[in-house]
């Protein structure tokens, strides 16, 4: 392209009558190089420019013929292009393709219209009209196709595409420059060159005030653009506001409902409960004669479905529950959850005690309906504890104390049953609140001691070991057996650190009888739910062991069978980690819980201690008779030991014996014995340090007598 642009320019050059040419035409030319391409002149609505540059090639045209303007043109299409770009090749490139377009359109046109078009026109005759259009659309076209070839090409872009999409509308570009140039070869051949080159101040004036006005209104019309965009900016921030304002309040409602109820079930909670009792109080101060009550209830076996069915179906179950209740209710009572399973329910202006007590008998009966979970049905009860307001209280936390205290008494009395509070029960109440403050002291004031009833084998007829039994030597009210003090101290939080004691001072009474020649025989440790549960029993038994130097073969750790199936999985593990140090394990109070069988081949158990209330019962009843010969092949066909605990009659022990029962245990044979009395035995049983003599003759001491010799 570039080669022929050269030779386009050089033969335009060379024909070019430089003799014809004069200082008007090296005016115009040099306006046109100069950079009057830079001039141009939107066309309104359309998007189209009329260029100065191109105006002043066609007029060059007109005026001085086609070499004339070819030349111009070349160098025009150099000084614009290197404005665009900085390569020379492109710059030559744009330059040929400005003068072999050119050149083309004016051999077309001559081709057309002879050398008229290129004489000084003194009107703008039809040919001239038909000339100028021919020229630029030949021009426009040559130009446009050789641009998209090239542009097409570097793209690798299709051509029609490129053409269409950059060069269709700068057609009118070029149209528009040779009419303007038409126009004003036609002032110029009217009025002459130079009043019309005079003139080109004025246009340019009148061009830089046009396009400063273009300019400003394109800045007005931005900002007005830019205002309105932050008008509806400004918009979406208060909308935006007004959201996070809606949300905040529906979220402070939200917090508010929630600090109030009780997630699970959407009853009150124990805050709101409060509130409403509050406002009861009030209410009974200002009208005498306005009587309400709190019921305070629990659900009897929440636990063993939790642990059985699984937390989900626990938390179906209070769901259910929590809408009976309150479907069972008028509007103006309050259900609350306390959380766990237990509710409250405040009755508002009730008549009588008859009031209250009829309500606790509906509640029951609702809460006593079955209900679907997991597929099964499940039946609850519940155990409620009433207290009324006939006393008058002065704060919610006593009336409701007192509810539960009621409760406790229904539990103690069976449970699924509803008690009335009465004195009694709040000075139990108070009593089991100073123990526990007594419990956290007797510790550290050395107030418990343990007592070691013997366990004997029935076929040997010798004492084959000990179970440690705690008491408390209690500074106001004497000894205490566990049954007074164990569960206030489970709940309390105190009997692990208790249970370490025992096992601790078990451990080491036995090393000591050890040392006198009591070798062989074990001694049995009660195991609490809580201690059992500890965290830190199996590292706390590992250290005791290794402390004392006891043999763990003869450390036997006892866990109630309730405890052991609650959660039956975790037992499991922690009674592999236990077994793992060599201790032997048994479960206590047999057949009062629920086992699974399936568990019980699974757990790595020594011995089944069969319940005292089995044996106490066998004798007069053939069907205790066939449970407890049950148990003893179950243990039999999985290898376990059985210990028959209670057995206090000949009878009993002869029937037992007649199963093949392994150990027995009772007041038949020994009391629970204080340390001293066990001494006594041991000597009384001289020579029990030798060797040889590794345990304890059999004493079958009558009831009566050793009743004086042991503690209790
Ligand atoms: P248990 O583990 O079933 O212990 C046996 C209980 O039965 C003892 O009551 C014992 O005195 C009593 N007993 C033994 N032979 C006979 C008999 O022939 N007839 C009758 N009627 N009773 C007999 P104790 O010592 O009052 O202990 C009661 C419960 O307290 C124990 O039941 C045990 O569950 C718990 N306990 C005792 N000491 C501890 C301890 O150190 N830690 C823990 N966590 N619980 C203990
Ligand atoms: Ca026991
Ligand atoms: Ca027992």
């Amino acid at each position: 392209m570039i080669g022929l642009g050269l030779l386009v320019f050089a033969g335009a050059a060379h024909n070019l009558q430089f003799g014809q040419l004069d200082i008007r035409f090296y005016l115009l030319a040099i306006i046109t190089v100069a950079g009057t391409s830079r001039l141009a002149v939107r066309i309104p609505g359309i998007g189209g420019r009329i260029t100065v540059s191109d105006t002043l090639v066609y007029l060059t045209v007109l005026l001085y013929g086609g070499e004339a303007a070819i030349v111009v043109a070349a160098l025009e299409g150099m000084t614009s292009s290197r404005r665009i770009s900085r390569k020379p090749l492109t710059i030559f490139f744009n330059a040929s393709v400005m003068a072999f377009s050119l050149m083309t359109a004016v051999s077309m046109v001559r081709l057309f219209f002879g050398r008229t078009v290129e004489t000084p026109p003194h009107f703008l005759s039809g040919r001239l009209l038909g000339g100028l259009v021919v020229l630029s659309l030949i021009q426009y076209l040559i130009n446009s196709w050789l641009i998209s070839i090239d542009r097409s090409l570097k793209a690798g872009s299709p051509l029609l595409v490129t053409w269409k999409q950059h060069y269709l509308w700068p057609s009118l570009t070029y149209f528009a420059g040779a009419f303007a140039a038409g126009a004003v070869a036609r002032l110029i051949g009217d009025f002459g060159f130079f009043p019309v080159f005079l003139t080109m101040p004025v246009i340019a004036i009148v061009y830089f005030t046009y396009r400063t006005y273009m300019n400003s209104v394109a800045t007005a019309e931005e900002q007005a653009e830019r205002a309105e965009l932050s008008i509806e900016e400004k918009q979406r921030h208060i909308s935006e506001l007004e959201g996070v304002r809606k949300e905040l309040q529906e979220s402070r409602e939200y917090f508010r409902h929630a600090s109030l109820h009780d997630m699970l079930t959407g009853l009150p909670n124990r805050a709101l409960l409060t509130d409403r009792l509050e406002q009861s109080i009030n209410r009974a101060r200002r009208h005498k004669g306005h009587l309400f009550a709190v019921l305070f209830l629990d659900l009897d076996r929440f636990k063993v479905i939790n642990d059985s069915l699984g937390h989900a179906a626990g938390d179906e179950l209070l769901v259910t529950i929590a809408k009976r209740l309150k479907d069972c209710l008028r509007a103006s009572d309050t259900v609350a959850r306390l959380g766990g399973d237990e509710f409250a329910i405040v009755l508002d202006d009730i008549e009588g005690t008859y009031a209250a007590l009829h309500t606790a008998e509906r509640l029951q009966i609702e809460v006593n309906r079955p209900v679907w979970l997991e597929g099964e049905e499940v039946v609850t009860t519940a155990s409620i504890g009433i207290a009324l307001n006939l006393p008058g209280y002065d704060n919610p936390e006593s009336i409701l104390r007192d509810a539960d205290s009621a409760m406790y008494q229904a539990k103690q009395n069976g449970k699924a049953r509803h008690e009335l509070f009465d004195k009694s029960m709040h000075t139990r109440a108070v009593m089991l609140m100073k123990l526990e403050t007594q419990l956290r002291r007797a510790l550290a004031r050395n107030e418990f001691f343990l007592c070691y009833q013997p366990i004997v084998s029935l076929d040997e007829g010798l004492i084959r070991g000990f179970e440690a039994l705690i008491r408390w030597r209690h500074p106001e009210h004497g000894v205490l057996p566990p049954s007074e003090f164990i569960s206030v101290a489970e709940e309390a939080g105190l009997s692990s650190n208790i249970g370490a004691w025992v096992l601790a001072e078990a451990c080491n009474q036995m090393v000591k009888w050890r040392d006198r020649g009591l070798a062989d025989c074990f001694v049995s440790v009660n195991l609490s739910g809580n201690h059992f549960k500890h965290s830190g029993l199996v590292r706390r038994v590992g250290q005791i062991l290794e402390q004392t130097a006891l043999d763990p073969g003869l450390l036997h750790l006892e866990i109630t069978e309730s405890v052991v199936m609650e959660n039956a999985e975790r037992a499991c593990v922690t009674l592999n980690e236990l077994r793992a140090l060599g201790v032997h394990l048994s479960i206590d109070d047999f057949g009062t819980g629920y086992s699974s069988l399936s568990y019980l081949a699974r757990f790595p158990i020594n011995r089944l201690k069969i319940d005292r209330s089995f044996i106490g019962d066998m004798v007069t009843s053939d069907e205790t008779l066939e449970v407890v010969r049950a148990i003893v092949t179950l243990a039999a066909s999985l290898s376990i030991d059985v210990v028959a605990e209670g057995v206090e009659t000949h009878e009993q022990k002869r029937l037992l014996q007649a199963m093949k029962v392994k150990y027995a245990q009772g007041f038949l044979f020994f009391q629970p014995l204080e340390c001293q009395h066990v001494d006594e035995l041991l000597a009384s049983c001289e020579p029990l340090h030798l060797a040889e003599r590794k345990t304890l003759p059999l004493v079958e001491i009558p009831y009566t007598q050793i009743q004086s010799a042991a503690v209790n």
